[in-house]
């Protein structure tokens, strides 16, 4: 890292061993860490040498605080630091990663982007669930489950989204999931349509609910499950009966070997 740089990294979606090693690079030669609420502490370590400064902020509260974060940023840049910028899951992927850029660029900060895994990929991995499968989709929408104001988002066309969409992965959707929910089997998603709530996903805390659409909610309530979560909405959710490889390591044996009712290999029938 050169003095005055900036760079904004992803940090995974909490398992340290899902860092990249251009992440760990910088971890290590940081002057100053700026880190999120989503960061788990145990990647710090890595930057015993870097000034931490927290800069978190959960659930969807405003902008005022966003621009003092990213403003944080061009005067420890000028300030000759070399600074880690880094975020939950990818930087790009839902995170203001974009906006902090923009501030950086705007204000002649040179900065390097290094991306992460992100929580509706990395995360659903760690649950057995895979975005995509040939038996299943070809495409995948990621949605946030609530805009700028911290509503539920309206200028999405949910219509069109379950039409057209045969895989959701919604982010930051616990708050609003009820609507969520109400919206796509009002534009004729199923209620027996499979679902997957997966929280803290990768971390000594993971929990993964399977349920449907029409028991999301109840079913939420009944576990006491609290963000962060990822929800996924479709048949992927099924994979999970034969993919829960971290059930599988320890020791539970797959439910089910073919859940898309596709047929077994010849050599396993
Ligand atoms: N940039 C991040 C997303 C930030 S928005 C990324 O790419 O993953 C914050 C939302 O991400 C949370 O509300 C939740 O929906 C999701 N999220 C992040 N980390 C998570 C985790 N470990 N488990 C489940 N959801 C997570």
């Amino acid at each position: 890292m050169e003095p005055g740089w900036v760079w904004l990294c992803g940090a995974g979606p909490g398992d340290p061993g899902l860092l990249t090693l251009h992440a760990l690079n910088a971890l290590r030669q940081a002057d100053v860490v700026i880190f999120d609420a989503l960061v788990q502490e145990a990647i710090l370590d890595w930057a015993p040498q870097a000034e931490h400064i927290y800069a978190g902020k959960r659930g969807g509260k405003p902008s005022a605080k966003q621009r003092d974060i990213s403003l944080r940023l061009v005067d420890l840049a000028r300030a000759g630091k070399r600074v880690l910028r880094l975020k939950g899951g990818d930087p790009f992927v839902f995170g203001r990663g974009g906006e902090e850029a923009q501030t950086l660029v705007q204000h002649n900060v040179p900065v390097r982007i290094i991306p992460g895994i992100s929580a509706g990929i990395g995360g659903l991995a760690y649950a057995g669930i895979p975005v995509t499968h040939r038996d299943v989709n070809q495409s995948v929408t990621f949605v946030t489950g609530h805009d700028q104001s911290g509503a539920a988002p309206s200028s999405l066309d949910w219509a069109s989204i379950s039409k057209g969409s045969q895989v959701l992965v919604i982010y930051m959707g616990m708050k609003h999931a009820a609507q969520i929910a109400g919206h796509l089997m009002d534009a004729g998603r199923q209620p027996s349509e499979p679902v997957a709530v997966v929280t803290s996903a990768t971390t000594a805390d993971q929990r993964v609910l399977e349920t449907t659409l029409g028991s999301l909610v109840a079913d939420i309530e009944a576990t006491g499950m609290e963000p962060p979560a990822i929800i996924c909405v479709g048949q992927s959710v099924l994979m999970r009966q034969v993919l829960d490889w971290q059930g599988m390591m320890a020791g539970d044996a797959p439910r089910n070997l073919d859940p898309l009712g596709r047929g077994l290999p010849a050599e396993s029938a």
